[in-house]
């Protein structure tokens, strides 16, 4: 695979500065941003780590956390740090930030405490909603140097998502990043409005999303898929040694739909994430809570499950597998 071509925004001789903290190359350190104030007056900051090479090159940004309760993403950036991935870089810079959204984390909450979505509410404004604020944050303090990003998310509640990296065009460098992530399904997916991933892609920053796992559970698959992803991207970009022993078979996913619930009930899945299914072929059953009646949910799709819901029970209508109907088989 060719090297991607990113190039650097900032003159490499130039500082590095975030809320006055000088980053010259070979520097590296935490930055405490300010993002607000909790009803107890407790203020609140978004920890940025920043890591400067002696050389040249590219400045990949790691972000996780956007949504608080997000925490298998927040893990995987963690242990990156923990571990010193980003400790010695050959050339280029990290800026990691593990937790976004300070807000839902400490609610166990998607959300910031007014119910509004970070990830809906880029590029934001400092003196708009919390949610906007949050945003904004990034978008005026961390994103000017940034080159190319990695955002790390899994899925909603009960919603587990098969590791996947996720691009919005094959003619973006963000395709390429998501194919050098390796993991199992590689899924095009439109930006949607207000995102990160918009921001990111009006400023001609390439992005790819992260997703596996679901939200509040730790997944230890996912944790290494997003850990392996990130040092196979720093090493395609000349930034790390990192040797990959693992070979994984990626999947191209051009489009997605969503299996629903035709009757409410207790759900039990048989088919799960990572499964291909033909059309017709069981999923898994819903039974009242009587042992009166059980329903087979049948598939009407062929295709790969990309998600699916752990909920225990389940109303007519909710979804219950996110599948792959538009594929390439032959992935790479
Ligand atoms: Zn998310």
């Amino acid at each position: 695979m060719a090297l991607l071509e990113i190039p650097s925004r900032n003159a490499f001789d130039q500082e590095l500065i975030l809320e006055k903290s000088v980053f010259n190359p070979g520097d590296f350190g935490e930055v405490r941003i300010p993002v607000g104030r909790m009803p107890s007056d407790t203020r609140l900051y978004v920890n940025t780590y920043v890591f400067r090479s002696y050389h040249p090159g590219p400045t990949l940004l790691i972000l996780a956390g956007v949504h608080g309760d997000e925490i298998n993403s927040i893990e995987v950036v963690s242990q990156l740090l923990q571990e010193g991935t980003f400790d010695h870089l050959k050339t280029g810079n990290v800026i990691a930030i593990p937790l976004l959204n300070v807000f839902g984390f400490n609610n166990f909450s998607r959300d910031v405490p007014d119910g509004k979505d970070v990830n809906r509410s880029f590029p934001g404004a400092l003196g708009g909603s919390l949610a906007a604020r949050v945003a904004a944050t990034l978008t005026k303090k961390i994103l000017p140097f940034v080159d190319l990003a990695v955002d790390m998310h899994t899925g909603g509640s009960s919603r587990f998502n098969h590791p996947q990296a996720r691009f919005h065009s094959r003619q973006s460098p963000a395709f390429e990043m998501a194919k050098v992530f390796n993991t199992p399904y590689v899924i095009k997916q439109p930006v949607i409005s207000k995102s990160f991933r918009k921001t990111a892609k009006d400023l001609n920053i390439p992005a790819i999303v992260f997703e596996a796992g679901e939200s509040v559970r730790l997944d230890g698959d996912a944790i290494h898929f997003g850990k392996r992803g990130v040092k196979r991207l720093l090493h395609h970009l000349g930034m790390i040694d990192f040797e990959d022993n693992e070979t994984v078979h990626s999947t191209v996913i051009e489009r997605t739909t969503w299996q629903r619930a035709s009757q409410s009930g207790i759900f039990i899945w048989s088919r799960s994430s990572g499964d291909f299914i033909q059309k017709g072929e069981p999923l898994g059953v819903i039974k009242d809570p009587y042992g009166n009646k059980s329903v087979t949910v049948l598939s009407r799709y062929t295709g790969f499950i990309i998600g699916h819901n752990n909920a225990s029970v389940v109303n007519q209508g909710d979804a219950l597998f996110h599948i792959g109907i538009e594929y390439d088989h032959e992935g790479f």
